[in-house]
This record gives C-alpha cells, structure tokens and sequence, in this order.
C-alpha cells in the first residue's frame, strides 16, 4: 500500500509515491500547464495507473499547504471544516493557498475514500514565542489582520534537523540547531532544543535574507518613498520586491552557478551580489549563535545549500572565534560533514526532501 504526496501549485502538479510501511519512493512526476487541477489529477491518474498504481486503492494522500495561519501547529486530517479553515487563511497566502485547495478537492473527487491529509509550511514554526513572531506593530494589527511573523519552509527545516540529529547520534529535543535553507527561496531557522524558535521568513517569504529574486528585509519606507517618488503602484512594487530583486536585480541572474562564473570572469555586479548574499547569511548565522545557548550543528540545505561549497566557505570565514571551522577539503569534497574535527560546532550539509518528510508526517498519522 503506499502515500500520495501532492504539491499544487497553480498551474503545476508535483507528486510523489511511497510505500507506506517503507517509505521508499514507488514513483514521482511532474504535470505542468494544466487548466485545472481536476484535469491534471486525471492525467496523474493516467500516469500511476501505467504503474500499476491505482489512485482509489491508496493509503492516503499528503497535500503540502503553504500557510496554516496560527491554527495549525501539526499535520491535520482533511474535512469539509478543514477546507473552510484552509480559505480562510487565502488572505494571508494568496497566492499559495487557493491552489493548494484546488488540489484538494481535485483529490476528494477523484478518490473519494482516501483520507487526506494537510501539512503546513508554517506550522514547524508555530513553536516561536511571541516575542519572536509579533511585530513592534499596533496590537490591533495582530488582532483583527493576523499581521505576525509565521515562517515558511518547515517541512524543510524539520527534515533537515531530523537528519542532523539521525548523523550526530542524539536525540534532536537535546539539539539546538541553526538550519539554512537556501534555494531560490532562502530561510534560515533557529531551533532550540528541537523546536523552532526563531525563523528569517515573516508574515510573508518575502522577510529575511536575500534570495534569488525576492529581495528579503529591506527599509519598509522605501515603499512609500518609490511610490511618490515614481507614481509605481503597490503592485508593481510588490511584483519587482517579489520577483525582481535579489540575486537577479543585482548580479542579472538568480541562477548561482551563473552567478559565480560571472564573478570568476570579473564581472563586478555578480562579485556584489555574492558578497550581498553571504554579509546577510553571516549576520544570521551571528544572530542566531546569540539567541541559542549554545549550538550542536549548523546545517545548509536548498539547491545552493547543497551544492555550493563556495557559499559555505564564504558565510563560515573568519567565524572560528565563535567555534565556527570550516574544513575546506572535506568542502570541496562535498562531505556530509565539512567541520573540522577540533571544534564542537558541526557543519552539516544535508540534502532536503519535503516530499518524503510529508510521507512521513502521513505515516505517522495513519499508525496513531
Ligand atoms: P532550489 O530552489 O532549492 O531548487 O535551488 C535553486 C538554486 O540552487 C539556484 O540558484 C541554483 O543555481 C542552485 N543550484 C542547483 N543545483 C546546483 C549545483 N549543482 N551547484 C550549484 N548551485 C546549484
């Protein structure tokens, strides 16, 4: 029998097959430019039923929902209520969560005796004390607008410091860790004793550090200011603050490895953009080794997490006053553990995987 992870984006489907008891990957695929979702789930039924895998008959079906608001802490089991909670929060994703929905109903329709299961990219961080997530804002703001720091990429920050723990042998409630998730998207978390207490992302994936083309925290005036200095609209703002900035706006690329090539052949803005990229990830990395009483492992995960040893050099010199080194062979090497032996911090490189850690959540849900 096997779980069915889904990723419904607005004109994509990602899916995913395990075996329930094993958790080995079956298949996996990828449906692009659908109209709707009920029409890419017919051909993603198509494509499991030539592996013999028939949709109705599974276990159940894992849907990653972006944002779960202040209501879900944990996966939860998918109901009509759930559905309501689910558009409720569109508001606060909107973007994000309608496709998400869509997903869902497509994979009722289609299965109708599968249970469905909802897990968050926000709820990891539904752990961060208030003094963290609020903002020096009105209270009103909080209050009636949810206007609060939520944190995105969790499943990836859960899986990764599931895996340190697995690699340092310890049990993670006794690990505080500080995980990087740096892909297009980047985050950072702070994780105390297992739990999230602190993450780079806010109310939106638009908080935090600099990314491949959203520009991460920057002076909320500047928006007033090019909005009278330019006649822009909020949304054109928005779109160039989004999809426009980052790596893209200052190196012409959000694609690192042309990033570095550009630097390697002198180009200056890419050696900017690099630069930029790194001063950010340092200062997080600084800020949250003050926040955690002392920290087991720092962890780099994401496309460029993973494989961009430069980038791990780079945020980790000079930093050996704080029980930060770096082995530079084991690095270039592409080691799973790039520290060097004499120092009590361990620097980890661990490749992510959402989609198995939603087929795990699922498992769990499904044995308890
Ligand atoms: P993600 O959003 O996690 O898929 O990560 C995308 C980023 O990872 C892009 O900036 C890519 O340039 C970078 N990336 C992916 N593969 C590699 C690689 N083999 N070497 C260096 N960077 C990579």
């Amino acid at each position: 029998m096997s779980i069915l992870v889904i990723n419904a984006g607005s004109s994509s489907i990602k899916y995913s097959v395990y075996e329930t008891k094993t958790l080995r990957m079956i298949n996996h695929g990828l449906i692009e430019e659908i109209r709707n979702h009920h029409e890419g789930f017919e051909v993603m039924r198509g494509h499991l039923e030539t592996h013999d895998i028939d949709i109705t008959q599974i276990d159940a079906i894992g849907h990653r929902v972006v944002h779960g608001g202040e209501r879900f802490h944990e996966p939860a089991r998918i109901d009509d209520d759930l559905i309501h909670e689910i558009r409720s929060l569109i508001p606060l994703a909107p973007l994000h969560n309608p496709a998400n929905i869509e997903g869902i109903q497509a994979a009722r329709a289609i299965a109708p005796n599968v249970p469905n299961f909802a897990i968050f990219d926000t709820a990891f961080h539904q752990s961060m004390p208030p003094y963290s997530y609020r903002y020096p804002l009105p209270h009103d703001w909080y209050e009636s607008y949810h206007v609060r720091r939520y944190g995105f990429h969790g499943t990836s920050h859960h899986y990764v410091s599931t895996q340190a723990a697995l690699i340092l042998q310890k049990p993670l409630e006794e690990l505080n860790l500080i995980t990087f998730h740096i892909g297009n998207g980047v985050s950072a978390c702070a994780i105390e004793n297992g739990r999230s207490i602190d993450t780079s992302m806010g109310m939106t994936p638009l908080e935090g550090l600099m990314m491949g083309s959203r520009c991460g925290s920057i002076d909320p005036s500047i928006i007033g200011y090019l909005m009278r200095e330019t006649k822009m609209s909020i949304d054109e703002i928005d779109t160039i603050l989004n999809k426009k900035s980052g790596l893209l706006a200052i190196a012409g690329t959000n694609d690192i490895r042309s990033v570095i090539d550009a630097k390697n052949r002198g180009n200056q803005n890419a050696a900017l953009a690099i630069d930029m990229f790194v001063y950010r990830l340092k200062k997080q990395l600084g800020e949250y080794m003050a926040i955690l009483r002392g920290v087991d492992a720092v962890v780099f995960t994401g496309g460029i997490g993973e494989h961009s040893p430069l980038i791990h050099e780079m945020v980790c010199e000079g930093l050996e006053h704080l029980g930060i080194s770096l082995d530079k062979e084991k690095n270039r090497a592409c080691e799973t553990q790039i520290h060097d032996l004499n120092t009590n911090i361990a620097l980890l490189v661990i490749p992510t995987d959402e989609e198995l850690q939603i087929a795990l959540y699922v498992q769990k849900l499904l044995l308890s």
